[in-house]
């Protein structure tokens, strides 16, 4: 994994890009904080990573007045 300037390892993952789900099932799914990247970029690490939320600032639809 290359980190470029600014980013940092996903805590949550240990930059693995998958986090346990359950101790007992050794279960594992995509890190909600890196979204499986593994890594993020400073503001990432502080606000969470968006683009995968539903409250999308791309739709300019709205914005006709
Ligand atoms: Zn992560």
């Amino acid at each position: 994994m290359n980190l470029t300037l600014g980013e940092v390892k996903c805590k949550r993952c240990k930059g693995r890009g998958l986090v346990r789900v359950n101790l007992r099932d050794k279960l594992e799914c995509m890190c909600p904080k890196c979204w499986g990247d593994g890594k993020l970029d400073w503001i990432e690490n502080v606000i969470g990573r968006r683009g995968f939320s539903s409250s999308s600032d791309s739709t300019g639809s709205s914005s006709n007045w």
